[in-house]
């Protein structure tokens, strides 16, 4: 194993800013994976999982760790109860996992196209988007259990799914290193149409999976949140910087009050909490989209992404996320949480 050092994040991340892995290693295959657990419990080093860095602010100091990027490729399937079972490794690039099954004809996915990253960092946040959520199809994840060294496979009901969330974020955050995900697909299925802007763009029509996902890609490219925009102003982000806050039924009342506005976007939840929008949040405490401070703004075309500028550090970055959150809280009484996760950050 060729362990490197000091290895520049910033450009294996979506956001490109920030400083060096003390320690990198990539891994190919799960031989490398333990490989790397045990050089980093021996030298009593932290570990860190890399996927496509697209969910990630990294320090401009860096980050004191052994940085493990996970390589690990292959797709197989299996044809069981009358679906089909897509198993596949953790360093597949998510949207080629979302084309092949749109190409074979299995629903359950196409509404996740174009989101950025690798098929391991599918469960850790429950990657959603357009109606689905990865926590819909997940059969099993299979992980390395850092603590024990033994191979986990975990079933998808006990994974703790929830809005952007799961047990592998909220419960143990790097204890397991997700090495395979297996999803359950339904061969010959209907696309999910349950969006709105996705019911727009295909109205009147019977939609193929691949019709509803050229439709997913063209809404998604008009917000500048794919990557296959070279030239964009807004190409480098994480995505959503902030989640939607979920919030008691009191605390919404109380918002829609401070807001002025009835109308003020707001989505009932099954446990009688109500979901707000960010994005709305955030404009109507002052906001524009484009809006920059220095090398860092808001996207011009997608106000919950910030975006990095030329000289833009990840100081930068933070400062501007917090005026976000001190403007929203002072003008709504609701203090916005970051969806990317942090590394080195204080
Ligand atoms: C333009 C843009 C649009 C986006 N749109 C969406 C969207 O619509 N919906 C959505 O949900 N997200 C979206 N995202 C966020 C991001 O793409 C997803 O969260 C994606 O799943 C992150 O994958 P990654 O491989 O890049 O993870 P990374 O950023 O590399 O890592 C994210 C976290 O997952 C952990 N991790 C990664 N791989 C593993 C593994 N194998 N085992 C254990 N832990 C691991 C990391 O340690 C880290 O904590 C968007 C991002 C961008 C830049």
């Amino acid at each position: 194993m060729t362990v490197a050092e000091r290895v520049a994040l910033a450009p294996l991340t979506t956001l490109g800013v920030g400083g060096a892995a003390r320690w990198f290693v990539e891994a190919g295959d799960e031989a490398a994976v333990r490989a790397a657990c045990a050089w980093a419990r021996e030298r009593r080093v932290a570990l860190r999982v890399l996927g496509g860095g697209s969910n990630l602010v990294v320090a401009d100091g860096g980050v004191d760790a052994l940085v493990v990027r996970i390589a690990l490729r292959g797709l197989t399937h299996r044809e069981r109860g009358g679906a089909v079972e897509l198993t596949v490794a953790a360093g597949e690039p998510w949207d080629g996992v979302v084309a092949t099954s749109v190409e074979r004809g299995w629903a359950g996915l196409e509404c996740l196209s174009g989101i950025p990253g690798l098929v391991g960092a599918t469960p850790i946040q429950n990657v959603g988007a357009y109606g689905q959520e990865v926590s819909d199809t997940v059969v099993s994840v299979r992980g390395l259990d850092t603590a024990t060294g033994e191979i986990a496979e975990i079933a998808g009901a006990d994974c703790g799914f929830a809005y952007r969330d799961s047990t592998f974020k909220r419960e143990t955050p790097g204890r397991f290193i997700v090495l395979a995900v297996t999803y359950r697909l339904r061969a010959g299925g209907a696309p999910t149409l349950t969006y709105g802007d996705v019911q727009r763009a295909l109205a009147g029509r019977a939609p193929t999976l691949a019709e509803t996902r050229a439709a997913v890609l063209t809404i998604r490219r008009g917000k500048s949140m794919t990557l296959d925009q070279p030239d964009d102003v807004n190409r480098r982000s994480c995505g959503s910087f902030f989640l939607n806050p979920i919030v008691e039924a009191a605390r919404a009342e109380s918002v829609t009050a401070r807001s002025g506005d009835p109308a003020m976007p707001r989505w009932p939840q099954p446990d009688g909490r109500v979901k707000l929008s960010a994005a709305w949040l955030i404009e109507r405490a002052g906001f524009t989209r484009g809006e920059r401070a220095g090398a860092v703004g808001l996207s011009t075309r997608h106000t919950l992404a910030i975006v990095a500028h030329d000289g833009a550090r990840t100081a930068d970055v933070l400062a501007f996320a917090r005026r976000v959150q001190d403007q929203v809280e002072q003008r709504f009484g609701v203090r916005l949480s970051p969806e990317p996760v942090f590394w080195g950050v204080a």
